[in-house]
């Protein structure tokens, strides 16, 4: 799914799909799905069909005497070993393209054997006997389903089979095999409708449901996410420190990171509001690079981005503070309203304690009181927050 948004989605809706075939990413996703389906119900469709296919045999020996054992051959040596060999090369080899080859040979050979073989009987109930065609027809079209172009040619086939095999017994005068003929056209472009509707709804389903997930996804990540940067949003960070808190052990440690913009306002009012979005975009990118998977990164206000670290140690927040606030100046984004380097540059207030010991809100209280000194000292700096516990120098990572 990763490969198709919802636009593209909608779009095929909207575009419709009557050649029963979507774009090439959709196409892809519903063959997988097809393949999927219709190789789990091949177990149950090869036993049914065989052992409905097998007990035709008590026909062949009222009907058709005189080939019974041919015809008993025909199904207990020919077809059912067959049927077991497709459920095992769709077990070995499941493709949406192997299904329904092996559709097209199943129903093929399932009308072949009995007709051939009967087409050299004697039996005055030939008429009767080739009307079981009819099952397999149907077995095919509406208990295998395969694609529609795959179902033209298995009608084909079958339609070929059926009109060869009766006229070639030279049972039948004239009029009824014209007859025959008739009725199996007639069958077929019923049974060939029914195909083509019935996978035109099947696609409806999935494209619909294709795109209930789509938009799950995306409310899911509209709900998480803020919408300028991408980040996680307030909303998320509730949740996500919670379970941090709920989940951490009696000495594991737990890092905040608060970080805010230098001198925004200005940048906001020399360049503008539309570059200043942009400019918190690369700020966010660029502490997510340097965050990684190491912790949860929030846009927490305007342009201030709060990292939560859990199982962090006070000096790794420090050193992944360090090295935001030194990748955010290699981003150079030009800050007219600054002297010195005139580059956009970040203060950030590190704080860290122990989940069992400490709430959250103490811990981003104590990042605040850091980043506020990170200002007030002269900004693009790191300050950490000194607790009983760790009596680190005040004053971390001092740099420009
Ligand atoms: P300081 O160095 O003390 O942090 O100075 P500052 O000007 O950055 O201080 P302050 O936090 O008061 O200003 C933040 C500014 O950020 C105010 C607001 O105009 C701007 N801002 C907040 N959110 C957005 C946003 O989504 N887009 C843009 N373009 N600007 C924003
Ligand atoms: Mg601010
Ligand atoms: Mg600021």
């Amino acid at each position: 799914m990763e490969s198709v948004t919802l636009a593209d989605v909608e779009r095929q809706i909207a575009g419709g799909f009557r050649l029963l075939r979507f774009t090439p990413a959709i196409e892809a996703l519903f063959t997988r799905d097809y393949a999927a389906h219709r190789v789990g119900l091949t177990p149950i469709w090869a036993l049914v069909g065989t052992l409905i296919y097998d007990l035709a045999h008590f026909g062949d020996i009222s009907m058709m005497a005189d080939v019974s054992q041919r015809l008993f051959l025909a199904r207990f040596a020919v077809f059912t070993p067959f049927a077991l060999f497709t459920v095992i090369a769709l077990r070995l080899w499941p493709s949406a393209r192997n299904y329904d080859l092996l559709a097209i040979a199943i129903g093929t050979l399932g009308a072949l054997l009995p007709m051939a073989v009967g087409a050299g009987s004697a039996s005055p109930y030939f008429f009767a006997y080739q009307t079981g065609s009819v099952a397999t027809f149907l077995f095919f079209v509406v208990a295998l389903r395969p694609r529609f172009p795959a179902v033209l040619v298995g009608l084909f086939m079958l339609c070929t089979i059926q009109f060869a095999t009766t006229g070639l017994s030279g049972a039948f005068d004239p009029v009824t095999y014209a007859g025959i003929v008739t009725f199996y056209l007639t069958l077929t472009v019923f049974l060939g409708m029914s195909a083509y509707f019935a996978e035109h709804k099947e696609r409806l389903n999935f494209i619909h449901q294709l795109r209930g997930c789509l938009l799950q996804a995306e409310l899911q990540r509209q709900s998480e996410r803020d919408e300028l940067t991408g980040l996680l949003n307030r909303r998320s960070l509730a949740r996500i420190h919670d379970r941090i808190w709920r989940e951490s052990g009696r000495d594991t440690q737990a890092a905040v990171i608060l970080l805010d913009i230098d001198h925004f306002k200005r940048f906001n009012d020399i360049h503008g509001h539309i570059e200043g979005d942009e400019c918190i975009r690369a700020v966010s990118r660029c502490i997510s690079r340097a965050v990684g998977s190491k912790g949860h990164t929030f846009r927490y206000g305007g342009e201030e981005i709060l990292i939560l670290l859990p199982g962090t140690q006070a000096e790794a927040a420090v050193a992944m503070a360090q090295a935001i606030r030194a990748a955010i100046e290699i981003l150079a984004i030009p800050h007219h309203g600054l002297e010195g380097s005139g580059h956009v540059t970040a203060s950030l207030g590190v704080a860290s304690g122990r989940p069992s010991a400490t709430s959250f809100a103490q811990l981003l209280a104590d990042a605040d009181v850091a980043l506020y000194e990170a200002k007030r000292q002269g900004r693009n700096r790191v300050r950490r927050h000194a607790t009983p516990e760790s009596p680190a120098p005040a004053i971390a990572g001092i740099s420009s």
